[in-house]
């Protein structure tokens, strides 16, 4: 592998034929089999644009999901999403969610099928996003398990099974995404990580979790803006993080407030670290991105270092992600020919 590998956090936008564009969560424009046919099509264009952006460790862009939780729960039993309840999501915002009515299970792996098509469409190493336990329990109106531990041990044990799949289908990294470890710091340490452990029991692939602060909307502004000058929510849980059998931690770092030396409380670690601002249309220049990286390498050994974004691109326009993505693949490259390599 080169050093200094890079990678995205997930999501790409999805083209305009395929999704309004940038929207969170927008609903299909096509149905039935034109809509699996242009969902793969969607996978086969980011999968190109990642590559000619020379992006190392690539995604399917999440271009088969409309939402990166609950299209992973429409595969599970013991959830109705037709009688849907209105909570508060991470103490930020109001949505509707479909409720937890039974024990939940997993009848047949939700993206089996999508991951053996996603690695036979490129020579590359493929990483997956799966959301992860602790979030999946957040983004639910809980009606059964009357506790959020119980029913995020639960869904680690589903989530393990989908891994499974998805490792039998070639995928060689599992991403964890884990918004929810940035606001709910005490359940992390008492049970978020084990939850987290659980779901990646005895697989044989790279284990990721992504922790991250939003996407850019408004919600997330807004909540950023109240956090203060210096963000140290990863301080209270990357010691945890460190000691956990999680090979990977990808954390936000481009134009945020968190404080570099924090990334040092992660030693040992591989660290995914967003040189990529996913909340500004501002697209970066290769120098941008190799300046946050040398930076990142003063805390991290450069073998432990993945240049990534900060969080999915898939609210911007195609054009600005296009342009992100390269400037990534660009820093990157401008960094390991300073170190000679
Ligand atoms: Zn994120």
């Amino acid at each position: 592998m080169t050093l200094l590998p890079t990678t995205i956090s997930g999501s790409l936008p999805k083209p305009r034929w395929l999704a309004s564009p940038e929207r969170l969560w927008a609903p299909w424009l096509l149905e039935g089999e034109a809509l699996a046919e242009g969902q793969r099509d969607a996978v086969r264009v980011a999968l190109r644009e990642q590559e000619e952006a020379g992006i190392d460790i690539v995604t399917d862009g999440e271009q088969t999901r409309q939402h990166f939780v609950t299209s992973f729960i429409e595969g599970l039993e013991g959830v109705d999403f037709e009688n849907r309840a209105t909570i508060k999501i991470r103490q930020r915002y109001e949505a509707s969610v479909p409720r937890v009515v039974g024990p939940v299970s997993l009848p047949a792996p939700v993206f089996g099928e999508d991951a053996r098509f996603l690695v036979s469409e490129t020579s590359q190493p493929v990483k997956y996003q799966l959301p992860g336990p602790m979030t999946m329990a957040d983004t639910l109106a809980d009606e059964h398990y009357g506790d959020r531990e119980g029913l995020a041990m639960a869904f680690a044990e589903i989530l393990n099974l989908e891994a499974q799949a998805l490792v039998a289908a070639g995928v060689r990294v599992i991403q964890f995404d884990e918004p929810a470890f940035n606001v709910y710091m005490d359940d992390v340490k008492a049970w978020g990580i084990r939850a987290l452990e659980l779901a990646a029991r005895d697989l044989e692939c790279t284990i990721a979790v992504h922790i991250c602060y939003g996407y850019g909307i408004e919600a997330n502004i807004l909540w950023k803006r109240g956090l203060g000058s210096e963000w140290r929510q990863y301080e209270e849980t990357f010691p945890a993080l460190a000691d956990s059998t999680i090979d990977q931690v990808s954390l936000e770092v481009a134009n945020s407030r968190v404080p570099t030396e924090l990334l040092g409380l992660l030693a040992g670690k591989d660290l995914m670290v967003g040189v990529i601002d996913v909340a500004t249309d501002d697209v970066e220049t290769p120098e941008q991105v190799a300046a946050v990286i040398r930076a990142t390498m003063e805390y991290v050994p450069l073998e432990n270092l993945i240049p990534s974004t900060n969080c999915g691109l898939v609210p911007l326009s195609r054009t600005v992600a296009r342009a992100k993505l390269r400037a990534l693949g660009a820093g990157a490259a401008l960094v390991r020919a300073e170190l000679g390599m």
